[in-house]
């Protein structure tokens, strides 16, 4: 086509586009403002005439505006005619599609966002995985009754005779272990400078005098702290023990992580960094797994263990009900099966303990009392004792007969519930061996017992040290195999130890730090993957030893310390005043280095000359929030705008997502004129906020700016903001307050509308384009939201409850939580919070400012590309310091019309990674039981309609009625509750916790797909958690001279192939989840990086059968019809090999070549050369 006749086209399309856009801001004139619905207000009415008039003496000068832009862009056209080809054509795409509403394709800087997102139906099990044992099942039949049980107090009579062992022998193996928590009552290095340190010399000098002796050892965390203070002599013999199998590496994570409020991708992170440590150190893979304390138990780590290559696991704090129906039925020992597995390919050998503890009292038989004896840590004169009444005694010559038989007898009742003769003994507590005396009194007097019970072949029994791995070798020996285990699914949660005291506390238990865990954890993964992109540019800029030694250093602490949070004293709230400060501190350091990270991986990329880049230089690009202390939410740096600068002011925006992404950016500017352009200078949508000081006042002299931004894949942007008095891309945010008080000043900036309502009885409207939700005027919550795509209107309230911790000897603290009865309301029928609405083009928020939470509900409004539109944005600012002793705060989220059908069904996430069936039963099970982990999301439904709530932070939830969802914000305990952690918890902070609430309904021909066993998020349910839990970060240029930015500096950093546009469909599959991307370290040294990364790939599991499948748009490839990936689309590499997930085992061997497919739900790993 001759260039003339594109420039007439192009400027004809110019034109139209023109008449549209003025169209639909006349059409769409109402949508920016807050549309109040009174019934007999007539001033109001005058009132808002006035304001659309107003309005449109704006809009017409907003439109001249528009022409006058318009012309500039035909003369840039004119000039781009000069061009060569494909940079003309993405300038005509981006003059056609300018704040188009209905964009039939995007400008160069959008990417290529599918036009519609219609994701493939993947092959989904709904049905469950038909196992012997489905814990749904079991849960509704179970006697909860807490019937005594006699000797085993929480069990049942077990009797044996000599008879029943003739012909028989029991092989009974016991385990040494201690347990070492990384952190509970001292601090992490407190314990290992006191116990642990003592701990492990004790065991490797003691194991290496014996050979028959063994232990087994969990903690990764304090292993390494160990190995690297231990002296040579030890740390050889350590090796050599490990080598020789006398002293087990068990699960050999970091810690031995939380299960209820941990995310899958902190999970595996501190299970690699465990394990390439030891792969490095002693040149060991564990496959036995050792879980004896986190307080109830999630199927994912069954998933994770088993694609790490494990064999066997171990579980304990499981109901003491399910307990004992396991121990009846024999079933103590099964196959772990996930419930959406369609064969038997995620099976792994699951041990569940019996009995109340790990401790000796609680091991080595149903009488607590008879086997307390046998814990020669017990010794008189040995700092602990018996509480039973019966001391333990030292074996002698003389007792050894009486005592062996004693002892025997336990073991006998206790291998009548498993269903060999094969028996599990271990043989620890809390920080033992410690002592000499006490390794020495342990080993040696169950040598005794040994000798005398294996020299004695009447007794019919076998018994010796071993390790976990040695015993679950004989056990499957003894029964023939994994197979001949029942199999089962579902999870192990609420957790109750006894009577009515369910863990279910510590689902919400100090939350700031379960806030600030997420938040280290976006952090961490998005310091890893820019790294890991970064490490080839640094590679061939010739500066790769420099750069990797001093950052890499940092992303190694960082990992450390996100995975020692996830041990279960930490992530769990349930450690002591000082070690959660402790924690806290680490945690702000490591999200600092983590910026750190990011900004100067950010700095390189965007080099034009990488080799400019100096590690020792001060920082050229700074992140846009601080941590000032480790017990305050973060802070926005301000951003300057020089009014009188010829520059404009560069942003770097990073997002760390998989996909190309758009939405809202907020930063904290001294300007509220501005305007923002992209890197092709493209002005795009702003919009300026006030910043409040107080309930109705605002500081004069900053902003808020907030923008549309467009990120490539792991990517980053840039924009510029200038100072612009005129511009129709910004818009000022219009502010009306409800309920001001009446000597309040509303201050007072010019330029901002900020005026005062009456409260009536009406509603008020934000919309944008998917929603239309409806406030009360009264007190600013919500009530009714319409869905714009079926024109539905539904009830959707939020409103605040409060439980009161019941009196009593024993009540609720950090890990329980003992309700006197249901909620009550948080607020008053006659309360009238001030409550700020704030409309703009892009963002319309609602503030209510109640007591102990400031709770703010956003709409976003970015052309419907990205999840945000379709979300309705919840912000609360918790602060539960004042008159909430002793009580906990709670939100409910409240719509009928999503009711479960039956009255009781209601869905939760495991650890972020599936959905579990929950059903409420407040008939059989207390209030308490009833709640559960929520790390990622909930959700209620019928075949009709589905809602949603995702949550950037782990909280605890429950559906006490069909209706809701309700979930706890903060509680504060005036008292301990007996669990060993000796205090009241009340160190509450101002914490900021963050949900969306999405509305999707079913389409047609999918009735039976509400009630299967299964359910999965939708696509948009899934990016709208990833956009919550890892947001667009911004950082700006510090110290570099504004006009020398453009000259030094790229202006975008496109890391995938498949962000190119006109590369057609050569985005990953919207299923696809890049979950990190992990620089891996040298085998010598941990301190280096080598060339090799892993890519930690996921394939969510997605419901393609709700509404929000046809209309939600994402850049990622809607319909590959076998949902493979092609390696095309992957950063550009040079070698890709499958690996066991946490990179220890090797995988089929073959290296990925074209396209290769990870099946729904399955996470996979990859050892990948970048180039
Ligand atoms: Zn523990």
């Amino acid at each position: 086509m001759p260039r003339r006749n594109i420039v007439f086209l192009c400027g004809f399309s110019f034109f139209f586009g023109s008449l549209w856009l003025m169209f639909r801001q006349l059409d769409g004139q109402q949508k920016s403002e807050i549309v109040l619905r009174s019934s007999d207000s007539r001033l109001m009415d005058m009132h808002s005439r006035l304001g659309i008039l107003e309005d449109e003496l704006k809009d017409s000068k907003i439109t001249i505006q528009k022409l006058r832009s318009g012309l500039d862009d035909l003369i840039e056209l004119s000039r781009a005619d000069n061009a060569h080809g494909p940079r003309r054509l993405e300038i005509v795409n981006s003059i056609v599609n300018k704040e188009h509403p209905q964009p039939k394709g995007f400008p160069r800087s959008s990417f290529n966002f599918s036009v519609e997102a219609n994701p493939t139906c993947q092959d989904l099990n709904y049905d469950g995985s038909k196992c012997d044992i489905e814990m749904n099942d079991l849960y509704g039949v179970i006697d909860w009754s807490d019937s005594n049980g006699g000797v085993w107090k929480q069990g049942f009579e077990i009797s044996t005779n000599d008879q029943e062992w003739q012909g028989r022998v029991l092989k009974i193996h016991v385990v040494p272990h201690s347990h070492n928590d990384p952190g509970w009552l001292k601090t992490y290095e407190d314990y290992f400078r006191l116990q642990t340190r003592h701990i492990l010399d004790n065991i490797v000098d003691h194991l290496s005098l014996d050979h028959r002796r063994r232990f087994i050892w969990a903690e990764m965390s304090y292993l390494s702290m160990w190995y690297d203070v231990a002296d040579p002599g030890r740390r050889e013999k350590a090796k050599n023990l490990i080598k020789n199998g006398q002293l087990e590496i068990v699960t050999g994570g970091w810690v031995m992580n939380d299960e209820a409020n941990t995310h899958y991708f902190a999970m595996i992170d501190q299970l690699i960094e465990g394990h390439e440590w030891l792969s490095r150190t002693f040149d060991v893979i564990p496959k036995s797994s050792w879980a004896i304390d986190p307080f109830g138990h999630t199927p994912t780590m069954a998933y994770l263990l088993k694609r790490m290559g494990f064999s066997n696991m171990l579980i304990q704090r499981v109901h003491y009900s399910v307990k004992k129906e396991f121990a009846r039925k024999k079933s103590l020992e099964f196959r772990w099966r996930q419930e959406w597995d369609k064969g038997d390919s995620t099976d792994i050998t699951c041990h569940m303990m019996p009995f109340y503890s790990y401790d000796v009292p609680h091991t080595c038989g149903p009488d607590p009392k008879v086997c307390c004896q046998f814990d020669f840590g017990r010794l008189p004169g040995m700092r602990r004792n018996c509480p039973w009444g019966t001391p333990a005694r030292a074996i002698t010559d003389e007792n050894v007969e009486e005592r062996a038989k004693l002892l025997l007898d336990q073991y006998r009742k206790k291998s009548k519930l498993f269903g060999t003769d094969t028996l599990l003994v271990i043989l620890g507590d809390d920080f033992r061996y410690d002592k000499m005396q006490e390794v020495e009194a342990q080993f040696s007097n169950y040598a005794k017992l040994f000798e005398y019970i294996n020299s004695h072949r009447d007794l019919r029994a076998e018994i010796k040290f071993s390790t976990l791995s040695e015993y679950f070798d004989g056990m499957l020996s003894d029964v023939g195999g994994t197979a001949k285990l029942p199999s089962l699914a579902g999870d192990f949660f609420t957790y109750a130890d006894r009577q009515d005291h369910y863990w279910s506390g510590y689902y919400t238990s100090r939350p700031f730090y379960k806030t600030q865990e997420r938040n280290l954890e976006a952090h961490q993964r998005g310091a890893e993957i820019l790294f890991s992109l970064a490490m080839p540019v640094a590679k061939s800029a010739g500066i790769l030893d420099s750069f990797s030694k001093a950052l890499f250093p940092l992303v190694k602490k960082s990992r450390r310390n996100l995975g020692l949070f996830q041990h279960h004293d930490g992530i769990t709230g349930t450690a002591k005043d000082p070690v959660v400060i402790d924690y806290g501190k680490k945690i702000k350091s490591s999200i600092m280095d983590a910026k750190e990270v990011i900004s100067r991986c950010a700095e390189l990329v965007l080099l034009r000359n990488p080799s400019e880049f100096k590690t020792t230089k001060a920082i050229t690009i700074d992140y846009d929030a601080i941590l000032a202390t480790h017990d305050q939410p973060e802070e926005k740096v301000t951003v300057v705008i020089d009014k009188t600068a010829a520059q404009p002011t560069t942003v770097v925006i990073y997002n760390s997502l998989s996909h190309d992404r758009s939405g809202l950016v907020r930063l904290i500017v001294t300007d509220h004129k501005v305007q923002v352009v992209n890197s092709d200078n493209m002005p795009v949508p702003s919009q300026t906020n006030v910043i409040w000081t107080g309930p109705t006042s605002t500081r004069l002299d900053q902003f808020e700016l907030v923008f549309a931004a467009t990120v490539a894949a792991t990517g980053l942007a840039t924009y510029k903001i200038s100072h612009m008095p005129q511009t129709p891309h910004n818009s000022l945010s219009v502010i009306k307050i409800l309920n001001a008080p009446s000597d309040a000043e509303l201050c007072c900036f010019d330029d901002f509308s900020i005026e005062t309502l009456s409260t009536s009885n009406a509603v008020f409207t934000l919309e944008n384009e998917e929603l239309e939700v409806s406030f009360s005027t009264r007190n600013g919550f919500m009530r009714e939201v319409v869905t714009k795509r079926d024109n539905v209107k539904m009830e959707v309230g939020i409103d605040f409850g409060v439980y009161t911790a019941r009196g009593g000897k024993e009540r609720a603290g950090a890990y329980l939580f003992l309700p006197e009865g249901p909620a009550r309301p948080h607020l008053s029928e006659a309360d009238r919070p001030v409550v700020r609405i704030v409309a703009g083009s892009l963002l319309k928020e609602v503030h209510v400012l109640a007591k102990n939470v400031e709770h703010v509900v956003s709409l976003h409004v970015t052309n419907k590309i990205g999840p945000s539109p379709f979300g309705i944005h919840v912000t609360n600012k918790v602060d539960i310091r004042s008159g909430m002793d002793n009580k906990e705060l709670s939100m409910r989220v409240t719509a009928p019309d999503a009711a479960a059908r039956d009255g009781q069904t209601f869905y939760t996430d495991l650890n972020g990674l599936q959905m579990q069936k929950r059903k409420t039963d407040l008939k059989k099970i207390p209030i308490q039981a009833n709640f559960y982990p929520m790390p990622t999301m909930a959700f209620i439904q019928n075949e009709k309609t589905r809602l949603t709530v995702l949550t950037a932070q782990p909280r605890g939830v429950a559906s006490l009625l069909p209706s809701q969802i309700e979930i706890v914000l903060d509680r504060r305990m005036m008292q301990d509750d007996n669990r060993g952690m000796a205090q009241p918890m009340k160190d509450n902070l101002r914490t900021h916790d963050r949900f969306v609430i999405l509305i999707e309904r079913w389409r047609g021909g999918d009735s039976a797909k509400p009630t299967g066993a299964n359910q999965f998020p939708s696509v948009l349910s899934h990016h709208s958690l990833l956009d919550v839990l890892h947001p667009m970060w911004t950082m700006h240029y510090k110290g570099v001279d504004p006009a020398q930015v453009s000259p030094r500096f790229k202006d975008s950093f496109v890391p995938m192939p498949g962000s190119d546009p006109g590369a057609g469909e050569s985005n990953l599959p919207c299923s696809v989840h890049i979950v990190n991307v992990r620089s891996l370290e040298s085998k010598e040294r941990d301190d280096v990086p080598v060339d090799e990364a892993a890519l930690i790939l996921q394939n969510f599991g997605h419901e393609c059968g709700l509404d929000s499948a046809t209309r939600y748009k994402a850049a990622c490839v809607a319909s590959r019809h076998d949902n493979s990936i092609s390696v095309q689309t992957l950063y550009p590499m040079t070698s890709i090999k499958p690996v066991s997930l946490s990179l220890q085992r090797d995988g089929d061997q073959q290296a990925v070549r074209e396209n290769f497919v990870i099946e729904p739900m399955e996470v996979k790993s990859f050892r990948v050369t970048l180039k």
